[in-house]
């Protein structure tokens, strides 16, 4: 069930076909946003995740560690969601400095060009 402004536009169904997605690193900056939105707001999804991510670790720990120390998988999924969403603000911020970059080259090669246009006309 979808309520307005409690829940993100993005439904359970494709929210939860995004988890496997989310494991693999694959989601592009908006999608990450989406089901990162929608998963905090979202008990069932959020059950989902945690199932997919403790499976995940768990075989993870059993290929890299042998010492029977148990991890606190909770706490790890909630670190690795406020890493997600550090990726998404430097992702963002890098495609700002881009675009600002870009403006900036922009000016300087046309003021560079008009220099160039008016010196070379006193030169006649
Ligand atoms: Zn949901």
């Amino acid at each position: 069930m979808i309520r307005r402004g409690q829940i993100s536009e993005l439904d359970c169904r494709t929210a939860e076909s995004m988890v496997a997605r989310y494991m693999n690193h694959t989601l592009k900056t908006d999608e990450m946003e989406e089901f990162l939105d929608h998963i905090e707001h979202c008990p069932s999804c959020y059950d989902e995740l945690e199932t997919y991510f403790i499976v995940n670790k768990v075989t993870q720990q059993l290929d890299e560690q042998e010492d029977g120390s148990v991890l606190d998988f909770q706490k790890l999924l909630e670190q690795d969601i406020r890493r997600a969403r550090r990726n998404i603000h430097k992702r963002r911020g890098i495609q700002f400095a881009g675009g600002i970059l870009t403006v900036i080259l922009t000016v300087v090669l046309v003021v560079f060009f008009i220099f160039i246009f008016f010196e070379i006309k006193h030169f006649w």
